[in-house]
């Protein structure tokens, strides 16, 4: 079929499908109409965000009031913080920065993380001109797997994370019936691609599967050094529902 159409003052001929000799397909799916979100700006969550961390205190978090709060940012210290509430597979927003002054080397500069479930760990380290043990890296999963590429920022630079996290899912007996996956952006740059846990991250022994709620905790590490947090936010990620049919 020939359409006319009047586009900014001139008649344009569009062309459709039909007039191809195509027949446009559709799912036929009746789709939930997917709510909207005010996606905010670099400084400002999501609208649908549950914010951890807004700059101004980390009453969020177990062990939060150990933590130094200055000019809209935190300071590790002390003691890793935790979340009071628990969550499953999620969108994790943060933004970190490791010491401008640049003390000792490997894994002894800027050393931080972040745990998904309280036991998946994306390290957090200087990893800037610094060489350690490529699965321990900044954003590696620690022990597990190095980046796919080096994204950091100079020291004392605000860096971002965003991380995708699927939580592992086990049956009622305690066995795993499914991996958990972690993809992380590091300053926009891709360094984990639905990358595969092995299970819980450590350092003192090979990664391993132990069964846990559907929801756990997130926490932030303190590893001796000063590492700055700001910006923390959160989107629990529920299942599509319905989910897509399958033949059979
Ligand atoms: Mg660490």
């Amino acid at each position: 079929m020939l359409r006319l159409v009047k586009l900014a003052g001139a008649v344009v001929v569009v062309m459709t499908a039909s007039a191809f000799g195509f027949k446009e397909w559709k799912s036929g799916i009746e789709w939930p109409e997917p709510k909207v979100v005010d996606p905010g700006d670099a400084e400002t969550p999501p609208s649908d965000a549950i914010v951890l961390f807004d700059g101004e205190d980390l009453s969020q978090w177990h062990n939060g009031t150990r933590w130094e709060i200055r000019d809209g940012y935190a300071i590790s210290k002390m003691a890793s913080i935790t979340t009071k509430e628990k969550f499953g597979d999620c969108q994790l927003h943060l933004e970190f920065a490791t010491p401008a002054e640049v003390k000792s080397q490997g894994q002894g500069r800027g050393n931080s993380g972040v745990y998904l479930m309280n036991r998946y760990e994306v390290q957090i380290l200087d990893s800037y001109e610094n060489a350690t043990y490529h699965d321990g890296q900044c954003a590696s999963i620690y022990k597990q797997y190095p980046p796919l590429v080096n994204a950091c920022r100079k020291p004392g630079e605000w860096q971002t994370y965003d991380i995708l996290f699927e939580a592992p899912r086990f049956d009622e007996h305690g066995s795993l019936t499914r991996p958990g996956y972690m993809t992380v952006l590091q300053n926009g740059v891709v360094v984990q691609n639905r990358t595969e846990l092995l299970g819980g991250t450590s350092y003192i022994a090979p990664p391993k599967y132990t069964k846990h709620s559907d929801k756990e905790p997130i926490s932030l590490q303190f590893h001796g050094n000063p590492v700055r947090f700001r910006n923390i936010w959160l989107r629990p990620l529920e299942a599509r529902q319905p989910e897509y049919p399958t033949e059979g």
